[in-house]
C-alpha cells in the first residue's frame, strides 16, 4: 500500500532521509523518481549520482529564494515543477517518488497545499510519495500517514562550519 511520508522540521536530515528512501527501494529493484523545488543552483552528489545510474532527478528549482527580489520567475519555476511532478505521481509508473522541498514552495505561497494534498490522495494505490521541506502545511500533514520532524539540536553552521560537499550537498 502506497504511503505519504513528509520530512520536515528545521534541522538537518529531511533530503537525505527521503534519498535513504530511494537508496533503499531501489535496493529491491523499485522504479523511483526525485524531483527537486526551490533548489537548483548547485550541483549535488545526490544529482551526480543519480545522473551516473540513470535515476529520474528532476532538479526544477531556480534556487534560493532571495528577500526582496522578484519572486515571480520562482513562483512559474514551482508551478511548472509541481506540473511535472504530479504526472510522474499519477503515471504510477514509479513505485516511489520524492518531492524534495515541495513544503518551502508552500510556504511561500507559490503552490496550493489544499490542491496537491488532493492529488496526492487520488494518486495510484501503489505508489509512495515523499515530501521534504520545513513547515508542513497542515493539509499534507493531513493527507500524509507519516510525518517525521527534524529537531536543530545543533548545526556545524552555529560554530561557524560551512556547507561542505559529500555532506551538505
Ligand atoms: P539535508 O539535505 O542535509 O538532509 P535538509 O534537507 O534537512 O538537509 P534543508 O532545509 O533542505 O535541509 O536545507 C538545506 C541546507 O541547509 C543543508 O545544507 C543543511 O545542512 C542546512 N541546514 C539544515 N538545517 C539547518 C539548521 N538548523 N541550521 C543551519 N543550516 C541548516
Ligand atoms: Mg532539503
Amino acid at each position: 500500500m502506497g504511503l505519504l511520508l513528509v520530512f520536515t522540521g528545521d534541522g538537518k536530515g529531511k533530503t537525505t532521509a527521503a534519498l535513504g528512501q530511494v537508496f533503499r527501494a531501489l535496493g529491491h529493484g523499485w522504479k523511483c523518481c526525485v524531483v527537486q523545488f526551490i533548489k537548483g543552483e548547485r550541483e549535488t552528489g545526490e544529482a551526480l549520482f543519480a545522473r551516473k545510474e540513470g535515476l529520474l532527478f528532476r532538479t526544477l528549482g531556480l534556487g534560493f529564494v532571495v528577500p526582496g527580489q522578484d519572486r515571480e520567475p520562482h513562483r512559474r519555476a514551482a508551478l511548472a515543477a509541481w506540473e511535472e511532478a504530479k504526472a510522474l505521481v499519477m503515471s504510477g509508473e514509479y513505485r516511489l517518488v520524492v518531492l524534495d522541498e515541495l513544503c518551502y514552495a508552500c510556504a511561500f505561497g507559490f503552490l496550493d497545499p489544499g490542491e496537491i494534498a488532493g492529488v496526492l490522495r487520488n494518486r495510484p494505490a501503489e505508489t509512495h510519495v515523499v515530501v521534504t521541506g520545513r513547515g508542513v502545511p497542515p493539509e499534507l500533514a493531513e493527507a500524509a500517514d507519516l510525518v517525521t520532524r527534524m529537531d536543530a539540536v545543533k548545526h556545524p553552521l552555529d560554530s561557524g562550519i560551512q556547507a561542505q560537499e559529500g555532506i551538505e550537498y
